[in-house]
């Protein structure tokens, strides 16, 4: 059998292709934040993570070209050899501190920090115990670790306690979440979990990449439950608020100090371009000096949140500036994306294996920067595509 017969057998993508309803690596042609262009058809941008509006403000650009200037374009190494520059020690020490822990560690991605970090602290005896909803580089962190993997129902606490209760008291457990879960805008109810967490002798992680510079201040979700001491690991990246590229682990200065001497997916992979650390740097200084923005944002998400429900579309369980339209069929998904595109508004069309079969959706985020213009626009596309596609 030749490996590759899967690759030619692999016809979906190209059928949605030839039909004009392929809503995938969209080459954009410019991107100024809220707004987007692609081969001249003008978007209003509802599909980025970029929070606070951050990737254009003057700031933040300029500190990322003096950072090249300076450094160069490339750390061409490991943090571990030579690739560890006195900026990305800088950025961790302001990361541990703004959100409240004694130590961060800088990888290249989030998604690399998450491979890392769960598979340098999961040995053969611990187990790893994750919400079925949460994000593939957790998922994929535990599977490279040679750990048991336990898994429980989305938010569920008292199937969590079920799968606690089941663990024998000699092993390690480590209870990985999404703060703020990605695709549905909804929170790990983490007043919950702590309590069971510590019955059970389990450490606990929190993925903050989407409330990093949302939630607690900007702090994220430990910080807006005020249990920033109570969670053992806070994880984010910098793809998101930050502006920039890469990802950090915080917590206490030993499990630090162990994570950045064993993590393959730090020792073992470039550490993030100057420009980059300088970029995350600077976002998080200007999100100190600008909190208004952390209001903003999650003002117009409240607001769209209130009328996307009086318009008749179901937003699920979201409080925060990920808010879901749910559909429930992956046509429905296509046609109102495409409608929506071709109107002028981008979204993210979200089906199977990233959400389970039934809860296929359309994901809208929102920024600061967007203006109540937009927005009006955004929200008078929706009543109208909604209606066509027979969601309202
Ligand atoms: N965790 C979550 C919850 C995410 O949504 C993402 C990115 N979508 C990541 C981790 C990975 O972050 P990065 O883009 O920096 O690799």
């Amino acid at each position: 059998m030749d490996v590759f017969k899967k690759c030619f057998d692999f016809t979906e993508a190209r059928d949605a292709m030839e039909h004009g309803i392929y809503p995938y690596f969209i080459p954009l042609t410019e991107t100024e934040g809220s707004e987007a262009n692609y081969q001249g058809h003008k978007l209003i941008m509802c599909g980025s993570n970029n929070y606070l509006g951050l990737t254009t403000h003057p700031k933040v650009r300029e500190a990322a070209i003096e950072a090249i200037r300076h450094y160069g374009t490339s750390c061409t190494g490991s943090r571990f050899l030579n690739g560890t520059l006195e900026l990305h020690e800088r950025l961790e020490v302001e990361l541990a501190e703004w959100v409240g822990k004694e130590a961060a560690l800088v990888f290249s991605t989030g998604m690399q920090t998450n491979l890392g970090v769960i598979s340098a602290l999961i040995n053969r005896d611990d187990i790893i115990i994750l919400d079925k909803d949460d994000h593939a580089s957790i998922v994929d962190g535990a599977k490279l670790s040679p750990g048991k993997i336990e898994r429980f129902r989305h938010n569920d606490m008292e199937h969590l306690e079920r799968v606690l209760q089941s663990i024998s008291v000699e092993a390690g457990r480590l209870i990985v979440v999404d703060g703020l879960f990605s695709m549905e805008g909804d929170l790990a109810p983490l007043p919950k979990l702590i309590p069971l967490a510590k019955k059970y002798g389990a450490r606990v992680m929190v993925d903050d990449a989407h409330a990093f510079g949302v939630l607690g201040g900007g702090r994220g979700t430990a910080a807006h439950f005020g249990m920033t001491q109570d969670v053992d690991l806070i994880m984010s990246t910098f793809s998101k608020s930050l502006a920039s590229l890469g990802g950090f682990i915080a917590g206490d200065e030993d499990v630090i100090h162990f994570i950045k001497h064993t993590a393959r997916s730090l020792i073992f992979s470039a550490s993030i371009p100057p420009s980059n650390a300088a970029a995350a740097l600077a976002a998080l200084q200007v999100m100190r000096e600008e909190p208004e923005r952390i209001e903003r944002v999650n003002q117009i998400a409240d607001r769209m949140r209130r009328e996307y429900q009086a318009l008749g579309f179901n937003t699920g369980n979201s409080v925060t500036p990920v808010i879901p339209i749910l559909i429930g069929d992956n046509e429905r998904t296509f046609l109102m994306w495409k409608k929506l595109f071709d109107a002028g508004v981008f979204v993210n069309p979200v089906i199977a294996p990233a959400v389970f079969p039934g809860r296929q959706l359309l994901r809208t985020s929102y920024m600061a920067t967007h203006t109540d213009a937009q927005l009006d626009f955004v929200l008078e596309t929706f009543a109208k595509v909604g209606k066509e596609v027979g969601i309202i």
